[in-house]
């Protein structure tokens, strides 16, 4: 089985049947198992036998989306959460002590940004940010007590690219856990284990689930670190529920599918908005106006579905861009089949300071588009109806 392509083993892989030899799995909703006898029991609990205990440790729709991931990331082992903060902050929490420090890429996710920020400190973890833009800087910002190199690539709102294969070096040089959150990207288009990564996060809520319902989250990667992240997690029970586990798992079987088509949409996209007067610069992985296309070419397989512009006139354009927008959605998700429009520096990022903000990338007049399954031609009309709107 193993030899067939990945598209064949996330369809054709799945729980053991039933008796009732039902072809597509069945959920689980059932909050425990139950024993044969007292040897049974006390053997299950001393993890003599591998098998289902309480939901908060396992079950079996959470295992097959957790399987699946794993054979998509090519990685030994993993755990699903409820959600993709789950994810990352049960990993920080699982594999950190106090007086640990961490780096990181300095544009990551809002809510990681805060747990870096406002709770790990409370513990004593700090963290030291470098520029996305400049990774060769990482070197200068490690200390005797860092234990993890931190980033996510493509990051986010920015779209910008992270060489994950430099990563992986120094992470090694240095005796380093490199952990990616590889959200942006999913497994389909990006492996960061093959670039040297320990651990790879997703929030599942995005492109897996891909149809914006469920929320989750998952860690994959080396069975000892996944080892010590299950036994936290199984104690303080972020674990994802079995209803959003068989969602994911079956959403997991079309990910290839989709992925291909929110790319093919993406490139179309960011093809008509560098055509457009209205537009200063488009950032896309996949344009070779880029200007880490080619890092980009080498790490991933396709560009992604995340578009950035700039759109001339600033924070009042931006404004306006986004009051014209149609079909469009205004919404915080993305890796939706529904395009979404968002203006971070109004909005998602309007707390931040305008120099806070363009640390990570974020100018007055930055639009992120996620681009999702419509016909594309609609997408672009509907950015383009918008874009004529300001003037
Ligand atoms: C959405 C997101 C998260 C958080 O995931 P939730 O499922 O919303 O908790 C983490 N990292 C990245 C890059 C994300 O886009």
């Amino acid at each position: 089985m193993s030899t067939n392509h990945i598209e064949t083993q996330i369809i054709r892989s799945q729980t053991e049947r039933t008796q009732f030899l039902e072809h597509s799995t069945p959920l689980y909703l059932t909050s425990s198992f139950i024993f044969e006898d007292a040897e049974d029991m006390r053997a299950s609990f001393a993890e003599e036998i591998d098998r289902n205990i309480y939901s908060r440790f396992s079950n079996p729709n959470t295992s097959e989306f957790v399987d699946k991931v794993c054979k998509m990331e090519e990685a030994e082992d993993g755990f699903a959460f409820a959600t993709g903060m789950a994810a990352v902050y049960s990993t920080f929490a699982a594999l950190l002590n106090a007086g640990d420090h961490i780096v990181s890429a300095g544009s990551v996710f809002g809510s990681t940004h805060t747990l870096f920020t406002k709770y790990f400190p409370k513990w004593n973890i700090t963290t030291t940010y470098f520029d996305v833009n400049q990774p060769e800087t990482i070197e200068h910002v490690i200390q005797s007590n860092t234990k993890i190199l931190y980033a996510e690539s493509p990051t986010n709102p920015a779209v910008d690219v992270i060489d994950l294969e430099l990563l992986g070096q120094i992470a090694k040089k240095y005796n380093l856990i490199l952990i990616i959150d590889n959200c942006f990207a999913t497994p389909y288009l990006q492996q960061p284990i093959k670039f040297g990564a320990d651990l790879v996060i997703h929030s599942a809520t995005k492109l897996m689930d891909g149809q914006g319902r469920v929320l989750g989250g998952v860690v994959v990667g080396k069975k000892e670190l996944i080892r010590e992240i299950y036994l936290y997690s199984r104690n303080t029970g972020p674990a994802l529920s079995p209803f959003n586990a068989w969602v994911l798992s079956k959403s997991l079987e079309t990910l290839p599918i989709r992925v291909e088509k929110h790319c093919e949409n993406a490139v179309k996209v960011a093809q008509f908005l560098e055509s457009s007067d209205q537009v200063e610069v488009v950032k896309y992985p996949f344009l070779p106006s880029h200007p880490q296309y080619e890092i980009a070419k080498k790490q991933m397989k396709l560009g992604g579905n995340i578009v950035a512009f700039e759109i001339k006139g600033g924070i009042n354009a931006g404004r306006k861009f986004l009051n014209a927008i149609q079909l469009c959605s205004l919404s915080a998700n993305l890796g939706d089949t529904r395009s979404i429009v968002t203006h971070p520096a109004s909005t998602t990022h309007s707390k931040l300071s305008q120099e806070e903000r363009l640390k990570v990338g974020i100018t007055d007049g930055l639009v992120r588009v996620s681009v999702g399954l419509e016909h594309v031609d609609d997408v672009i009309n509907d950015l383009k109806q918008a874009l004529a709107s300001i003037g």
